[in-house]
């Protein structure tokens, strides 16, 4: 145990004396184990700062008990706002902190559903902004993106581009209530969302499969890089499967306790199963004309429904995590190799969305985007196991995919100035690196788009 989590676990202790704090007498002995988040993996350091502590579920409540994680103070305002995020629940006021600074509220409180949808949808957005080494804007012009975590009643959650909001429902299951923000999974799919069309506002006015379905598989793989952010589920994750992950897991399957609840019910949506979706999965493509709409078993079946096809990329996804995994590792079930992999998918997945289509798409365009974005990150280094994995899924044959990198080796090299400040730089980089290098006709008259 840390000196910090040392002191934490005393603070808790004592607060637990005190009976000043909403967590039951149980959390008090998961802090000493549960202190486990990587520092370099959480969005909320920053030097010089406080931390405060929140409870939340580890990606899901079917997964495990609710675990302490700390954000730093300047992340996490009374009220639950933040420079991003605001919190504006219909149940109940937003959380405050206890006299500590604290926000540990226990499950079947609202505070705690507040607490654990802003947390995650911080998380979210703090990872992809260290992946792509920039802010990401929200495809609104507003600051803060609302989280309601009680928005209503059902069994799934969204991200409304228009209402500038990310909305978690919630039903009644027998004795217990089942709310959607309670699941890491769910607010970091939604969260994933709203991220994806900040970088790219079209895919989700398009009307074409390939652009719908890669959100969706966005939201899902995000999912899957979260988790593999927290060290508690590592260690889990490695315990359950001796190191071999492409052996059936948590991490792979999404949102279960939603899932599993719904299905009790015998509910499905548009012939799908709802959230439940596994990346672990052997699905290859099939032409659109063959793709059925309405699959005689969507578990096993690919169709034109966005989340029903979604699953064929994340799948691939997962086995390039895999892959780079099983190269990386030097042990049989290799906690560290698990973090470098993370890091070097998460940064090709937000280097191939900025490389990529910036509208229309089909997976085939996406799996060039990951080829290039390797090409350019890594010189090439993954690019034998990317080619492989989008050939056998039959998302990219390997001819096609070493043809595109045939085709991206014998770009030009096209040098840009350090800034383009005068019409005097621009003129020139024209001139001699984009018409020369390019072989553009020197005979034609070039006019600014604004002209
Ligand atoms: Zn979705």
């Amino acid at each position: 145990m840390t000196d910090n989590s040392t002191s934490t676990f005393n603070l808790l202790r004592r607060l637990q004396e005190q009976n000043e704090s909403d967590a039951p007498a149980d959390i008090a002995q998961k802090a000493e184990t549960t202190f486990t988040l990587q520092p370099q993996a959480q969005p909320e350091l920053g030097q010089g700062q406080g931390f405060v502590n929140v409870t939340v579920y580890p990606q899901d409540p079917f997964v495990s008990d609710p675990e302490i994680r700390q954000m730093t103070a300047s992340y996490i305002n009374p009220g639950l706002v933040n420079s991003r995020f605001q919190v504006q629940d219909h149940l109940a006021a937003p959380a405050q902190p206890d006299a500590q600074g604290n926000y540990m509220f226990w499950p079947g409180k609202p505070e705690f559903d507040q607490v654990n949808s802003f947390y995650y949808a911080t998380f979210t957005l703090r990872m992809y902004e260290r992946y792509a080494q920039r802010a990401l804007p929200w495809s609104f012009h507003q600051e803060r993106l609302t989280i309601d975590p009680h928005a209503g009643v059902g069994g799934n959650a969204y991200y409304s581009e228009l209402d500038h909001m990310l909305g978690f429902n919630g039903f009644q299951d027998d004795n217990a209530v089942i709310q959607s923000s309670q699941s890491a999974d769910i607010v970091s799919h939604e969260t994933g969302h709203a991220i994806l069309d900040g970088m790219r506002d079209l895919y989700n006015e398009s009307f074409g499969l390939g652009s719908n379905a890669f959100h969706e598989s966005f939201g899902d793989m995000t999912a899957v890089l979260v988790a593999l952010h927290d060290d508690s589920l590592i260690k889990r994750l490695l315990d359950w499967t001796g190191g071999d992950l492409r052996i059936d897991n948590f991490i792979s399957v999404i949102a279960e306790q939603v899932t599993k609840r719904l299905q009790a019910h015998g509910e499905k949506v548009q012939g799908r199963t709802v959230y439940l979706r596994n990346a672990l999965n052997k699905f290859t493509d099939v032409p659109f004309d063959q793709l059925p709409t309405t699959p005689t078993d969507p578990e096993l079946e690919l169709s034109r429904e966005k989340h029903n096809y979604s699953r064929l990329f994340t799948g691939a996804f997962y086995d390039i995590i895999a892959g780079i995994y099983e190269q990386m590792r030097q042990v049989p079930a290799d906690r560290i190799a698990i973090h470098g992999t993370r890091d070097i998918v998460g940064n090709l997945l937000i280097s191939a969305v900025e490389l990529g289509p910036v509208c229309e798409l089909t997976f085939a365009d996406m799996a060039q985007a990951f080829l290039a974005a390797d090409n350019l990150l890594h010189d090439g280094k993954y690019t034998d196991l990317l080619v492989d994995v989008f050939d056998r899924r039959k998302i990219l044959s390997s001819a096609a995919a070493r043809e595109f990198i045939a085709k991206l080796k014998s770009l030009p090299d096209l040098q840009a100035p350090a800034a383009v400040d005068s019409s005097e730089v621009a003129i020139t980089f024209l001139h001699e690196q984009v018409v020369s290098k390019l072989n553009l006709p020197t005979d034609t008259a070039f006019s600014p788009l604004a002209a």
